[in-house]
């Protein structure tokens, strides 16, 4: 799952950047307005969190242009003031949440996943696939039970095809949401990435679909 930041302040930028590495998202971050409406229009994100005052171009009208232009990832917005018009304002302009500064980053993460799970059509943090278990909480993986180690980037993998069973998933979509802008980023790791996972989780789950992808769906053994 990739995230972009959009805040001007690098600090609290930086805080929140670093959080979602720790919780395994890939994140991009922009320090001004222009520069976050450029990259929300032009890269897919499975959210944002977007401050409403900014420089170049303040948050409500990034938020409104990407709106305008059918861009539909989940925003969050971060907003200065705990007043009633802002939070209007904001929910107005089409952002799916927002969170009033000072916050717990806790609080943050919690909301993010609240809105990558329902825009993917996942309704609980437990993401399950026959006898594979994802808690998006806590980034633990789990088959049948046991506990399972993975490497960063296998978990981005897994988590991307686990909020989206059942859809046939291409490579280039799966490159584009497992790294952030600045990696050199090389479609054939994928394959790479999907037989590790194949082989750690020792389940029938990851399906090749020829030409087209991968599929995550657990087919019950006659
Ligand atoms: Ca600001």
């Amino acid at each position: 799952m990739r995230v972009l930041i959009v805040e001007d302040d690098k600090t609290l930028a930086g805080q929140i950047e670093k959080s979602l590495l720790e919780a395994g998202y890939a994140v991009d971050v922009a320090y001004d307005g222009e520069d976050g409406h450029f990259l929300g229009d032009t890269e897919p994100y499975d959210a944002v969190v977007l401050d409403l005052g900014l420089p170049s171009m303040d948050g409500q009208t990034v938020l409104k242009q990407w709106r305008t232009n059918d861009r539909k990832m989940p925003v969050l917005v971060l907003t200065a003031r705990d007043t009633w018009t802002d939070k209007v304002e904001g929910l107005d302009a089409g952002a799916d949440d927002y969170l009033t500064k000072p916050f717990i980053v806790e609080e943050l993460l919690a909301r993010l996943r609240a809105l990558i799970r329902r825009a993917a059509g996942q309704t609980t943090p437990k993401l399950e696939c026959g006898p594979v278990m994802l808690d998006t909480r806590n980034g633990r993986v789990s088959v049948g039970g046991t506990p399972i180690k993975l490497t960063a980037q296998e978990f981005k993998l897994l988590s991307y095809l686990m909020h989206h069973e059942g859809k046939v998933i291409s490579r280039t979509e799966l490159t584009e949401h497992i790294y952030d802008q600045d990696f050199d980023r090389d479609s054939n790791t994928i394959e790479v990435f999907v037989n590790r996972i194949r082989k750690k989780l020792n389940a029938d789950i990851v399906h090749t679909i020829r030409g087209l992808g991968y599929r995550l769906e657990w087919i019950e053994q006659a």
